[in-house]
């Protein structure tokens, strides 16, 4: 007879979605047994978010160190000490993975250390061990998607990228998205030289077609190479390169491939399927409570469809736990959640863009307006181009928020807060934004919205 333990909530899988949910319960004295195979902290925290920021934080401190003498400031960009970044690195991650899991185990939450799998509608069995839940909570997560290339050697995806041990003289990057453009930013700014290959008309197709327009100038001004509507066939690899061939007869050389096409939902042969659970290409299907159609299990984080985002994760892992302690929380908006890029220049989004705006809306019912950074004396001072743009329904909300430039990242706060509080232009009067900060360029698009902008031609 299989040893059994009862928890009010059992959770398969610690990434953000995962510990979240963990933690909220925890907090509000729920009982919960979370089940990681890995690491707590999942993807984001190993091999996503945390290492490609500090990657990318290299990167900026490289492009400024070249940007230093034409400013005043001297000294020189010599290259890139790979294994004392790596370092740096695995030091941010190290810290923030102590600081997790000390706090989950402040929470009370019991943490096993194992691959699970669900083996009833109630029950998680780890290595022969049985969690029982009142509910279960499927966090399994993603992987990267390879479409059938074998991930070997010269072919790799982001996992074996952000573990190199030197620069690449040159890779060529299989997508546009954000996985790939952040990458295509990093490597270049490290001096690598850099091709990307996108099936689709622009690069990070997802956003504002200007915001994308805006970037594949930047990157052309950056000298990292793109080539659009460009569909992968095949690539062969060689002792010391790879060639990559596509479907439209062109050939690309390089020392390295790195595919970043997307990222599939981690759920193949953990018992989902057995246990009656209605998914979709793998990806686990929920109601607006995040509850699947078998009672008593949730799912939450990347392998329910929508955008796959850390903080998404995080979001559904509270709003779970707070719905099975009975609190009732409020349905995700998930047009609501931000999304960020950030590559250089930033990308920062929320909400429709102006397409998709007019496709509900229809055209002559949505506004947009955008402010040039060239009138934002701190962005200036960065020496970056770009904008800020919103879109509104005519005589109605804001509905989107778009930005792009160096940093603009940090602005995406208040871009999220105007769209979820379907907030109108007249609603900004009487409240003013720092000077000078990038964060005025907002403030500036708000004017421009309401017919009186500032730094800026009618
Ligand atoms: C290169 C890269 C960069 C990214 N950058 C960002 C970013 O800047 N911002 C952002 O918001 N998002 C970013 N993401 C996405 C983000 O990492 C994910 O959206 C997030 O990690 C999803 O959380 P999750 O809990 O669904 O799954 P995961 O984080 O994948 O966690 C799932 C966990 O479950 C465990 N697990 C799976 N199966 C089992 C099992 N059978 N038994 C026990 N344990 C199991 C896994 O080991 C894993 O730890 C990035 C992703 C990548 C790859």
């Amino acid at each position: 007879m299989a040893d059994t333990q009862d928890f009010d909530i059992v959770v398969l899988g610690a990434g953000s979605g995962g510990y979240a949910t963990a933690m909220r319960a925890g907090q509000l004295g729920l009982s919960v047994a979370l089940i990681e195979g890995d690491k707590v902290g999942g993807t984001c925290l190993h091999r996503g978010c945390i290492p490609t920021k500090a990657l990318l934080h290299a990167a900026e401190v490289a492009d400024e160190m070249r940007e230093g003498p034409a400013i005043g400031v001297r000294g020189a960009f010599e290259g890139i000490d790979m294994s004392a970044l790596n370092s740096y690195k695995n030091s941010v991650i190290e810290r923030m993975y102590k600081g997790l899991t000390g706090l989950i185990d402040s929470r009370g939450v019991t943490t096993v250390h194992g691959w699970g799998r669900l083996v009833s509608k109630n029950t998680v069995d780890v290595d022969g061990k049985l969690y029982r839940g009142k509910h279960v909570v499927l966090a399994s997560g993603s992987f990267s998607k390879t479409i059938g290339l074998d991930i070997t050697g010269r072919v790799i995806t982001s996992d074996q990228a952000l573990n190199m041990d030197r620069v690449p003289g040159s890779v060529i990057i299989l997508g546009g998205g954000v996985i790939g453009v952040e990458f295509a930013s990093v490597w270049r700014s490290y001096g690598a030289d850099v091709t990307i290959v996108e099936g689709l008309p622009h690069l990070v197709p997802n956003e504002d077609e200007t915001v994308s327009k805006m970037l594949e100038r930047a990157f052309r001004k950056r000298g990292i190479k793109f080539n659009t509507k460009t569909m992968f066939d095949h690539v062969v690899q060689h002792d010391d390169s790879v060639t990559v061939y596509t479907k439209n007869g062109k050939e690309f050389t390089a020392d390295y491939l790195m595919v970043a096409i997307g990222r599939g939902p981690a759920t193949a042969n953990l018992g989902y399927e057995e246990a009656g659970i209605t998914m979709d290409r793998g990806f686990v299907l929920t109601n607006d409570r995040l509850q699947t159609n078998v009672p008593g299990i949730y799912a939450v984080g990347d392998i329910v469809p929508g955008l796959q985002l850390a903080h998404r994760g995080f979001l559904q892992g509270i709003f779970v736990a707070e719905d099975i302690a009975g609190l009732s929380p409020k349905p995700i908006n998930e047009n609501y959640i931000p999304r960020v890029t950030f590559c250089n220049p930033e990308i920062a989004s929320v909400g429709l863009n102006q397409a998709k705006a007019e496709e509900l809306y229809g055209k002559d019912n949505v506004e947009a307006v955008e402010f040039n950074l060239a009138g934002n004396g701190k962005s200036q001072m960065l020496g970056t181009q770009g904008f800020v743009k919103l879109v509104r329904e005519k005589n109605g909300p804001i509905v989107g928020f778009h930005a792009i430039g160096a940093r603009m990242g940090e602005q995406v706060g208040e871009g999220e807060l105007m769209v979820a509080w379907e907030a109108e232009p007249a609603d900004f009067d009487g409240l003013i934004h720092a000077h000078p900060t990038q964060n005025e360029s907002i403030g500036e698009a708000i004017l421009a919205l309401a017919g009186k902008p500032l730094h800026t031609h009618n």
